[in-house]
């Protein structure tokens, strides 16, 4: 069976609370995007299912968050068997895109047709959870606000058609790091989530793009802020009606109602970086 895995960006991050258990409350617009994983998922050949990828340094094994979403999966319907996944990883790793968590995903997917298991989306979306916190949110796709860990999905109006430019920077960022240097009684700038979702309803795609903002952009050491600073202006340079980081980064993205000035964008980042895709939004299951 093939499939494919959509990556997410954050239109909002915003930090509610630091919870009694340590974790915090999140409240988060998700989008999913076109810019995706390329997956092959079928019955086991050997005992233990195993994990193929063209990045050397990703889990092979039972470590792969495509086997340990299979392991959920088995272990939450008693169905379904050991299964081999491929992996064509066109998402960037520790990126921000929940690239990781858009595999399992799909592996549950797969494993629930696969299985004839005839379990709903949200029902798929709860076994996620115990895989990871964006799990449930790339079980369902499209747009939609993450409350909790993430986990607490409303969907909402989609994203208005647009070009999305998706830009990572050559570092990674610690996500516990980030967490550990966020005082949410001192947070200043927080997005307009409210705003967002008016806008959303009334698909007004300026008005989404320009109250667009994460509150971890904050709290990012001086010479990262001003990288993903600089993306931003660049982005918005070119045209883009609004950018911002995307989870707990380093990814930027900027969304553009003109193809032209997004592919400008593209032309201008690729001078300098890597890693810069052209895609656009995806809709829900
Ligand atoms: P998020 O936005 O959810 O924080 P991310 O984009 O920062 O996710 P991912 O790329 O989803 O990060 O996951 C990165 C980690 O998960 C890496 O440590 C990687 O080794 C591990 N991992 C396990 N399986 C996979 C997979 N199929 N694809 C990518 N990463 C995987």
């Amino acid at each position: 069976m093939e499939l494919s895995a959509n990556a997410k960006i954050n239109l909002t991050l915003d930090i509610l609370r630091k919870r009694e258990d340590g974790y915090h409350d999140l409240q988060m617009v998700m989008q999913s995007v076109t810019l995706a994983d390329a997956l092959t998922v079928a019955p086991a050949r050997e005992a233990e299912g195993q994990a193929v990828s063209d990045l050397h340094f990703l889990p092979t094994g039972g470590k792969n968050l495509v086997q340990i979403a299979a392991a959920a999966f088995r272990q939450a319907t008693g169905l379904g068997g050991e299964v081999d996944v491929s992996i064509q990883k066109h998402v960037p790793v520790c990126a921000g895109l929940a690239g990781g968590s858009a595999d399992a995903a799909a592996v549950l997917t797969a494993m629930n047709r696969l299985a004839g298991a005839g379990l709903s989306p949200a029902e798929l979306a709860k076994i996620g959870e115990r895989v990871g916190s964006d799990v449930p949110f790339c079980v369902l796709g499209g747009t939609a606000l993450a409350e909790g860990r993430g986990e607490v999905l409303t969907p909402l109006s989609p994203l208005p058609p647009c070009h999305i430019v998706v830009c990572k920077p050559p570092f990674s960022i610690s996500t516990p790091q980030l967490f550990g240097r966020v005082n949410v009684r001192k947070i200043v700038r927080r997005p307009d989530t409210a705003g967002v979702i008016a806008a959303l309803d009334a698909g007004d795609l300026a008005g989404v793009a320009r109250r667009m903002y994460n509150v971890f952009e904050d709290v990012l050491e001086p010479r990262r802020a001003s990288e993903i600073s600089e993306i931003k202006a660049a982005l918005i340079d070119c045209g883009a009606l609004g950018a911002s980081m995307s989870g707990s980064g380093p990814s930027v993205f900027g969304l553009f109602d003109d193809s032209d000035s997004a592919q400008a964008a593209c032309d201008r980042l690729r001078e300098t970086y890597r890693d810069v895709f052209l895609c656009g939004p995806a809709g829900a299951e």
